[in-house]
C-alpha cells in the first residue's frame, strides 16, 4: 500500500510512521502492549495497527484530563489565546487536507472527493466556528426579587473533563464537532475514536498540539467500545459524555454512567422521512434525496432512508431516485471516478444485507439493487425498495446503508403520522412549492431538523440533535457550548 501512486508523499510518510495513543501530551502504546488492527473496507485487508487501549489506559487519560483541568492549563488561558489556537488548528487542517483525505478514505472508504469536498473543509470550519465563541462566553445579572440590596450574577464555568465518543462515518468531523465545544467551553478532554476508523483522529491530536493546545487537555484513546468506551462512561473522573453512536449504546451509556450523574449528550440513531407532496418540485426533490440517502454509502444518522411520497407521484419519484441510483459507480475511494464506497465493516455489510433479505422475505420489491458487489471490500448496491409494512421492519428500522424505503401516502395527515411512526425523530425534509403547508408538516414532524426543499443541512451554529430515541440535547450553537458549561449563581448583599 505504501507503494500506491495514487496516495500523496504525506499521506506514505504518515502511514509508515506508528499510530499512537495521546496521553498528557506523550504519544505512548497500550499498556497492555496489544494492538487492533486496521483494514481498509474497500478491500478488506490490513493497512496499520493502533493501539488497543483498555480501561487503565482510560485511567491514566482521565488522570491527566484532570491535571490539566484542575492547573488550568488551558481554561487559565485568555479567551482570546485559546481562541487563536483554535484558530490554528483549522489552520494545520487544510494544510494537511491531502493527507488527512487520503486518510480518511482508507480507514473509512469513503471516496477521496467526498473527504476533501466535505469533510475536511467542515472539520476547519467546525474549529473556526467554535474559535469564535471563546472570547463570547458570558454570564447574566439577574434581578433578585427579595427586599434589601443584592447584586447577583451567573458565570459559566466549563463542567470539567470529558469523555467524547465518536463513531466511524465522519471520524475526523464528528471529533471535531465535539472538540470544537469542549474546548472552547474550557474543558479538558478524554477523546475516544471507533475502533473502524481512529486514524485521522490521531493526527487531529498532532494537530492541536502542534497548535498550542497543552499536554493533558487533549487526551486520545484508541480501543474497543465495550472496554474502553465503557470505562469512560462509568469513570467517576469524568463530568460529563458527548456520545454518537447507535441507540443501544446510548441506553448502555445512561446507565453506567449513573454513578457519579454525569451529564450525557447523545446524539444516536435515525430513520428520516422526506416527505413529498403532490406540488413538489421533483427536478430538486429526487437528486436530494438519492443524495441524501447514498452518500457515505448511507452510514450518516440522519440520511433520508424513508421516502414518503404522494400517491400521484409515486411511480415517477422512484423511478428517478433508481435512475440514480444506477449512475454510481461503485469503488475504491481513491479511484477518481468512484462516487460510492464500501459500507465500514464485514460485520455491518452482512448486518444491511441480512435486513435487505429480511425485507424481500417478508415481501418487499426491491427495485434496484440489494446485494453486494462482486468484488474485494464491503460493497453494498444502492438499494430501493417498495411494498413494504409502513410499521415495522425495514420502514422503521435503521439500516445504517445505502437503502431506500419508498411508501405512499394519500393525504398530509398520512404523511405526518407516516413520518412520526418509528421511534427516531432525528431530521425530516418535506417538499412542496406551498410554504404555509411545509411550515405546518414542519411543526407537525417529530424530528430535530427539518428542511424545506432541501436535503439535510448541518453546521457548527445549527443545533442538531433528536427527538424520541434519537438523543438527549444538541450540538451546534450556543445550545451546544452550554452543554460543556455549568452556570454558577453569586449573589451580594450590600
Ligand atoms: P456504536 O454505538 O457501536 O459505536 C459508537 C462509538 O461508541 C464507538 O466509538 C464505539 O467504540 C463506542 N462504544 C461501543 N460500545 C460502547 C460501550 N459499551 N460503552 C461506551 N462506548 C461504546 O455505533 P456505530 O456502529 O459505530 O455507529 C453507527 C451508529 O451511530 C448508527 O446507529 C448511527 O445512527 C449512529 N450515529 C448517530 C449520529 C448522530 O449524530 N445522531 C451520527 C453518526 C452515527
Amino acid at each position: 500500500m505504501l507503494e500506491d501512486r495514487r496516495l500523496s508523499e504525506e499521506t506514505r510518510q504518515r502511514m509508515s510512521r506508528p499510530f499512537q495513543m495521546l496521553i498528557g501530551g506523550k504519544w505512548c502504546d497500550s499498556s497492555s502492549g496489544r494492538t487492533l488492527a486496521v483494514l481498509n473496507p474497500a478491500t478488506g485487508e490490513q493497512i496499520a495497527v493502533i493501539p488497543e487501549g483498555d480501561a487503565g489506559d482510560v485511567d491514566l487519560a482521565v488522570e491527566a484530563a484532570t491535571a490539566a483541568f484542575v492547573r488550568k492549563l488551558w481554561s487559565g488561558l485568555a479567551p482570546g489565546r485559546r481562541s487563536a489556537i483554535l484558530w490554528r488548528a483549522a489552520d494545520l487542517i487544510d494544510q494537511r487536507a491531502r493527507e488527512l483525505a487520503e486518510l480518511e478514505t482508507l480507514d473509512n472508504g469513503k471516496p477521496l472527493t467526498a473527504a476533501l469536498g466535505m469533510d475536511l473543509p467542515m472539520a476547519a470550519s467546525v474549529f473556526r466556528y467554535w474559535a469564535g465563541w471563546c472570547t463570547k462566553i458570558a454570564g447574566t445579572a439577574p434581578v433578585v426579587d427579595l427586599p434589601g440590596d443584592f447584586a447577583a450574577m451567573t458565570v459559566k464555568e466549563p463542567v470539567g473533563v470529558v469523555g467524547l465518543i465518536v463513531p466511524w462515518n465522519f471520524p475526523l468531523l464528528n471529533a471535531a464537532v465535539k472538540l470544537g465545544p469542549a474546548l472552547a467551553a474550557g474543558c479538558t478532554v478524554v477523546l475516544k475514536p471507533a475502533e473502524q476508523a481512529s486514524l485521522t483522529t490521531l493526527c487531529l491530536g498532532e494537530i492541536l498540539l502542534e497548535a498550542g493546545v497543552p499536554p493533558g487537555a487533549v487526551n486520545i484513546v484508541t480501543g474497543l467500545g465495550a472496554v474502553a468506551g465503557a470505562r469512560i462512561a462509568e469513570h467517576p473522573g469524568i463530568a460529563k459524555i458527548s456520545f454518537t453512536g447507535s441507540t443501544a449504546v446510548g441506553k448502555q451509556l445512561i446507565a453506567a454512567s449513573q454513578g457519579n450523574l454525569k451529564r450525557l449528550t447523545l446524539e444516536l440513531g435515525g430513520k428520516s422521512p422526506a416527505i413529498v407532496l403532490p406540488d413538489a418540485d421533483l427536478s430538486r426533490a429526487v437528486p436530494a434525496v438519492a443524495n441524501g440517502i447514498f452518500r457515505n454509502a448511507g452510514q450518516i444518522c440522519a440520511a433520508a432512508s424513508r421516502l414518503l411520497v404522494h400517491r400521484s407521484l409515486f411511480d415517477q419519484t422512484v423511478e428517478g431516485i433508481v435512475q440514480l441510483a444506477r449512475q454510481h459507480v461503485l469503488g475504491d475511494g481513491l479511484d477518481p471516478s468512484t462516487t460510492l464506497g464500501p459500507v465500514i465493516s464485514q460485520a455491518q455489510f452482512r448486518r444491511v444485507l441480512g435486513m435487505i433479505e429480511d425485507a424481500r422475505q417478508a415481501g418487499g420489491d426491491i427495485i434496484t439493487g440489494g446485494g453486494a458487489v462482486e468484488r474485494p471490500g464491503y460493497f453494498v448496491e444502492p438499494t430501493v425498495i417498495a411494498g413494504v409494512s409502513a410499521t415495522k421492519g425495514i420502514a422503521v428500522d435503521e439500516v445504517f446503508g445505502p437503502v431506500l424505503v419508498a411508501l405512499p401516502f394519500d393525504d398530509a395527515e398520512e404523511a405526518v403520522q407516516l413520518a412520526n411512526t418509528t421511534e427516531y425523530g432525528l431530521s425530516a425534509s418535506i417538499w412542496t412549492r406551498d410554504i404555509g403547508q411545509a411550515h405546518r408538516l414542519a411543526r407537525a414532524v417529530h424530528a430535530g431538523t427539518v428542511t424545506i426543499n432541501s436535503g439535510m443541512i448541518a453546521g457548527p451554529g445549527l443545533p442538531f440533535g433528536g427527538f424520541k430515541q434519537s438523543g438527549w440535547g444538541r450540538e451546534g450553537g450556543a445550545e451546544g457550548l452550554d452543554a460543556y458549561l455549568e452556570t454558577k449563581t453569586i449573589v451580594t448583599s450590600f
